[in-house]
């Protein structure tokens, strides 16, 4: 076997079997953190990944719940005596100015869970998939799946796309019991089975760039993280602080109002909404650029099945909502510990179907839903959060639980009766569905 290297841009390959209880496909948070998982319950577990790690990947800031699954993984020390910058708080900004008094998460649970961390994802993804190789998955990066075979609609395994010692690929089929799908955007699974659909209401885009010398508050809300919305809540930014001296700040608005053709390209887009947001410009007076623009689109939707036969989605490749509250790595490595879990299970019953392996999903999706009610109220024209929880202060400590993550606790989705249906202006109006 090739021995690790771990100067080598290249991860060292180790032999791959023909086959596995479980291949694991795409080696982000979810990939990895349900691998690892999979492999610690003692399954043969096979992690594919088409990048190599360290790999640039949107998605930095992290929200207090997401301690949990990373002490599962054991990982909380590793992250402590990382360089990584501690985010303690969330603060808002509204009409570009207005700043609200900073949540500190300690506030509510003073538990070292209520400190979290803003990090860089490709070191911080790399730290996943290490552990889950630590724990005995078998880990390629540079191994493009190019398809899941499905027998009688059974998944059995993949085609995959090797890199070779010497810089060829090889294409090889590998069998398995179980195919986890997750490819993040790519959504592998439920765009080949058309199964993958667009929320009407969340039709966003997003350009983001990096700062080098912004201004940060000081002490504790040194590594805060800041959601400022322009005027109208026609756009609103992130200010994500990094290590070295570097934010990470990014627009999202509709798809009209930051990619309209009339627009101009991403460099104008962006610097007309931050002359919206004197929050923002005033703390980037003396910080230089130090990247080109980045942008993303169209990244809000669901896919219809979590689950089938020999198969199971999990992070975004089963959905993702937004980027406002940050919940998406958090819902990676949760759905990548309930997936490992139900695949344990699953193995042991000897039973693969999609309702055994997804479990855990309903109560997975009644977490989304959580965030979900709680993004389209932040995007609502007509709807304050300060004006309710004025009228309504009992329900502080329930919004509270949904921003660091609690989202699958009984009783926390009870705000939204009193909120009531609250829903953002669709972008364009629905298309009308056809009678077949
Ligand atoms: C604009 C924006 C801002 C965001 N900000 C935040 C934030 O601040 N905090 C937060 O928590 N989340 C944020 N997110 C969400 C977060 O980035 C994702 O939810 C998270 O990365 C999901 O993890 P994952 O493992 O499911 O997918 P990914 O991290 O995308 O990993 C999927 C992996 O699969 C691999 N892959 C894909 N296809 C194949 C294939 N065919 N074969 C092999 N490998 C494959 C990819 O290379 C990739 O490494 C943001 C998202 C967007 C769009």
């Amino acid at each position: 076997m090739i021995q690790p290297n771990p100067e080598s841009p290249v991860n060292y390959l180790p032999e791959i079997d023909n086959s596995y209880d479980v291949i694991v496909v795409g080696g982000g948070p979810a990939g990895s953190s349900t691998a690892a998982l999979v492999a610690e319950h003692g399954h043969s577990t096979l992690l594919l990944e088409r990048a190599e790690l360290p790999r640039f990947h949107v998605g930095e800031s992290l929200i207090p719940e997401t301690y949990w699954p990373l002490k599962r993984l054991g990982l909380i020390d590793r992250l402590k005596e990382s360089a990584f910058p501690r985010k303690y708080s969330v603060q808002f900004v509204s009409e570009g100015v207005k700043e609200s008094a900073p949540f500190y998460f300690d506030m509510y649970n003073p538990h070292e869970s209520s400190v979290t961390w803003q990090v860089e994802r490709g070191k911080f993804d790399q730290m996943v998939m290490d552990r889950a190789r630590e724990l005995g998955a078998v880990v390629h990066t540079s191994a493009q799946v190019t398809d899941v075979i499905f027998e009688d609609d059974v998944a059995v395994g993949v085609k995959v796309r090797l890199l070779n010692e010497d810089g060829g690929r090889t294409e090889r089929e590998i069998r398995s019991k179980v195919v986890v799908d997750a490819t993040g955007q790519s959504a592998f699974i439920s765009n080949r089975r058309g199964q993958r659909d667009a929320d009407p209401r969340l039709k966003k885009g997003t350009i983001w760039t990096y700062w080098k010398g912004a201004h940060r508050d000081p002490g504790k809300d040194e590594g805060a993280t800041l959601i400022m919305q322009t005027p109208g809540k026609k756009s609103w930014f992130w200010y994500i602080p990094l290590q070295d001296d570097v934010v990470s700040v990014g627009c999202t608005g509709s798809m009209s109002h930051m990619f309209g053709k009339e627009n101009g390209d991403a460099e104008t887009v962006y610097t007309r909404e931050l002359d919206l947001c004197p929050a923002m410009t005033k703390r980037l007076a003396n910080a230089e650029r130090c990247t080109d623009y980045f942008t993303t689109k169209d990244f809000s939707y669901y896919s219809r099945e979590g689950a089938g036969n020999g198969w199971v989605l999990v992070g975004d490749s089963f959905g993702f909502i937004d980027p406002v509250y940050s919940s998406g790595v958090f819902l990676a490595l949760k759905g990548g510990e309930f997936a490992a879990d139900a695949i344990h299970d699953a193995l042991q019953r000897c039973d693969l179907t999609g309702p055994r392996l997804g479990q855990w999903q309903p109560l997975y999706k009644q977490g989304i839903e959580n965030f979900r009610k709680l993004v389209y109220a932040f995007y609502a024209e007509d709807f304050s959060f300060g004006a309710f929880l004025k009228e309504n202060p009992q329900y502080k400590s329930n919004m509270v639980d949904i921003l660091v993550g609690d989202v699958f606790k009984p009783g926390v989705g009870d705000i939204f009766d009193a909120m009531g249906v609250v829903e953002p202006e669709l972008d364009e109006p629905l298309k009308p569905v056809m009678a077949s």
